[in-house]
């Protein structure tokens, strides 16, 4: 999508500090990172919300959790992780492009605010 923030992170019109990339997903550092690991994984495909997702984007959003766990190995973080998914304005989704947080590497409070 033209002007989607998180497309043009995709296309490096928007800079980033990748950390993954293969032919469905994309991931990199937030900007403003919630723990030692703060990471966005993005489909490559421009879904909104994932109110927005299909059933053909099951597999699509699957991925997106299979990137995440796959970058909480590599960064031995699996003692304890959370992945989020905003869904709305109210729960604080700001950016209208599907993300996974990959949050860890320091310990984490339930119930979540
Ligand atoms: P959400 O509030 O769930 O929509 O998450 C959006 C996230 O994107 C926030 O954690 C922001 O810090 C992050 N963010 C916004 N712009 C950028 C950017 N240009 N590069 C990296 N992270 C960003
Ligand atoms: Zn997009």
């Amino acid at each position: 999508m033209a002007d989607c923030l998180f497309c043009r992170i995709i296309r490096n019109e928007v800079p980033s500090r990748k950390v993954y990339e293969d032919d469905h997903t994309f991931a990199f550092e937030d900007l403003n990172p919630q723990g030692p690991t703060h990471i966005l994984v993005i489909p490559k495909k421009h879904i909104a919300s994932l109110k927005d997702a299909k059933a053909e984007d099951a597999e699509l959003v699957g991925r997106c959790y299979l990137t995440a766990a796959h970058i909480a190995r590599e960064r031995s973080i699996e003692d304890g992780y959370r992945t989020v998914l905003n869904v709305g304005p109210r729960a604080g989704q700001s950016v209208f492009h599907l993300h996974v947080h990959l949050i860890g590497g320091r310990n984490l409070q339930w119930p979540p605010g």
